[in-house]
C-alpha cells in the first residue's frame, strides 16, 4: 500500500451521472414493471446483460476474456507487465425480484472507475480486471457465489456445471446456450488485491447516517436442523399433564436461538426460519417438531461458544421435558477477516474524501468472502434505503452510489500505484 498517496496524488472524482446512466440502462434488461430486474444467472437476459458489458469494456479498451464457469474478466494493462493486477467488480445476475443495484453497482463503479482513470490519462503501475463473477444469486442453479466458488476452488468446476435448474437444465448447458464458455488459461495469475463495492443489504449505515462502510469481514455460520419428538395424541382425550407436546419443547428451542444470540451482540445472530409440524392437525398434540437453526458471529471461537451454549440447553429442554431432541449439522462457514492493507486502503478512501464512515462486518454473504480465503480483499458498502435488497423495491441514493464509486476509485489507486497522469 502506497502510504502516501493522499499527499502526493490528486484522485480526480469518477462521474456520478455516468455510473447512474449506466446502472439504469443495465436494469432495462429484465426490467420488471415494480421497478426492479429479473436477470437470472445464464439465461438469455443474463447473456443480453453481458453482452453490453462487454460493449463498455471494449470502448475502454479493456481486454475481456472468460474462464471455464463464465466468469468475466476485463484488464487494463499496467505499467508494469509482471505485476499481479488489482481486481475490481462484483455480480449482474439478479434474484427473481432482485434489484437494480445488487451486484450491478459494484461491477458499475468498476467500470467507472476504469473510465475515470482512462479519461484523466491516468497510469498504474498494477494492471486493473474488472471482474464480474457468474451465478452470485444462486436462484436459477445452487449453490450462491457458484462461479467465485468454483475459481477460490470451493466447488469443483464439475460440480457447478452439473447443477440443474426445476427444469433439469444444468448449469453448464444453459453456460454453452448463452455462449460464455471460456478456458481457466483466461484468468488472471494471482490477485495482488480483490476489492467489491456493493450495497449493504442491511439497515446500519443508514440508521447510523454513514455513507460508506469499510468491511473488515464476514459473520462465519454454522446452520442445524433441529427435529423435536414427542408423541402425537388426541387433544381431547389426552389430560394436560399425561402430554409429550414436541410443539412446547419447540418453542423453548425458539426461544433460546434468540436469548443466546441476544448474549452475544454486536455480531451474534441466531434466527429460526423453518419450522414443520408433524401431524400439524388441529385436534392432534404435536408429536414431532422440526425446525432450522441459523447462527452468526464474527469471531470463530464465539460462534464456537454459541453452539455449545445451544447443545447445553437442547439437553436441558429435553431432560426438563422428557422429549427426544437431534441436532444436525447442515453446513458450516467460518468468519472472514479480510485484509489489512486493503481495509485500509478503503479506509483511506473514504476518508480522503471526507465521507461519513464506520468499520462493519458483513452478514450477508459475497463473492468477496470466497475471494478473501485466496486473495487479499476487502469491501465497501453504501447504504440501501431501510436495508432492503432482494427486492424490487431495493434503492441506493445517487449520491451514495458516488461516494462508493469515488472510494474504489481511491482505494484501487491505492493498491494500484499510480505512476503518471496523478501527481498532482
Ligand atoms: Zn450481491
Amino acid at each position: 500500500m502506497n502510504e502516501t498517496l493522499s499527499t502526493e496524488v490528486s484522485v480526480p472524482a469518477i462521474n456520478g451521472e455516468r455510473l447512474w446512466q449506466a446502472l439504469m440502462e443495465l436494469a432495462l434488461i429484465g426490467a420488471t414493471p415494480e421497478g426492479g430486474c429479473n436477470r437470472q444467472a445464464l439465461t438469455e437476459l443474463d447473456r443480453e446483460g453481458r453482452e453490453l458489458l462487454i460493449r463498455w469494456c471494449e470502448a475502454e479498451g479493456l481486454i475481456v476474456r472468460f474462464d471455464a464457469i463464465g466468469n468475466l474478466f476485463a484488464r487494463r494493462d499496467g505499467s508494469n507487465a509482471d505485476a499481479d493486477p488489482v481486481v475490481i467488480g462484483s455480480h449482474i445476475d439478479t434474484q427473481p425480484t432482485g434489484g437494480k443495484y445488487d451486484g450491478c453497482f459494484g461491477v458499475l463503479a468498476a467500470l467507472e472507475v476504469i473510465r475515470t482513470l482512462n479519461a484523466n490519462g491516468i497510469e498504474t503501475e498494477r494492471p486493473i480486471e474488472l471482474v464480474s463473477w457468474t451465478n452470485e444469486e444462486g436462484c436459477r442453479f445452487a449453490p450462491c457465489m457458484m462461479g467465485s466458488g468454483v475459481f477460490a476452488g470451493q466447488l469443483t468446476l464439475e460440480d457447478a456445471l452439473s447443477r440443474t435448474d426445476v427444469d433439469g437444465i444444468t448449469a453448464g448447458e444453459a453456460l454453452a446456450a448463452i455462449g460464455y464458455v471460456g478456458d481457466d488459461a483466461n484468468r488472471p495469475g494471482q490477485f495482488a488485491a480483490y476489492l467489491e463495492a456493493h450495497i449493504e443489504q442491511g439497515p446500519i449505515l443508514e440508521d447510523e447516517g454513514k455513507t460508506i462502510g469499510v468491511v473488515t469481514g464476514a459473520l462465519g455460520l454454522k446452520w442445524f436442523d433441529v427435529t423435536v419428538t414427542g408423541m402425537a395424541a388426541h387433544s381431547g382425550s389426552t389430560p394436560m399433564h399425561l402430554r409429550q407436546d414436541a410443539l412446547l419443547g419447540a418453542t423453548r428451542v425458539v426461544e433460546a436461538v434468540n436469548r443466546i444470540a441476544l448474549a452475544h451482540q454486536p455480531d451474534g445472530r441466531g434466527t429460526v426460519g423453518a419450522f414443520q409440524l408433524l401431524p400439524n392437525s388441529r385436534n392432534v398434540i404435536p408429536g414431532q417438531v422440526t425446525l432450522s437453526v441459523d447462527f452468526r458471529h464474527s469471531e470463530g471461537e464465539v460462534l464456537e461458544a454459541i453452539v455449545n451454549e445451544f447443545r447445553q440447553t437442547l439437553n436441558a429442554i429435553a431432560r426438563e421435558t422428557g422429549l427426544s431432541i437431534e441436532i444436525a449439522p447442515t453446513a458450516d462457514y467460518p468468519p472472514q477477516h479480510f485484509a489489512a492493507d486493503c481495509i485500509a486502503a478503503v479506509r483511506q478512501g473514504a476518508l480522503a474524501n471526507g465521507y461519513a464512515h464506520r468499520d462493519i462486518v458483513s452478514g450477508a454473504g459475497h463473492d468477496a468472502v470466497f475471494i478473501g480465503d485466496i486473495a487479499p480483499a476487502a469491501m465497501i458498502f453504501i447504504p440501501c434505503e431501510k436495508g432492503i435488497s432482494h427486492n424490487e423495491s431495493e434503492y441506493a441514493t445517487p449520491e451514495d452510489v458516488t461516494a462508493g464509486a469515488n472510494v474504489l476509485l481511491h482505494a484501487t489507486l491505492n493498491l494500484a500505484g499510480p505512476v503518471a497522469g496523478a501527481v498532482a
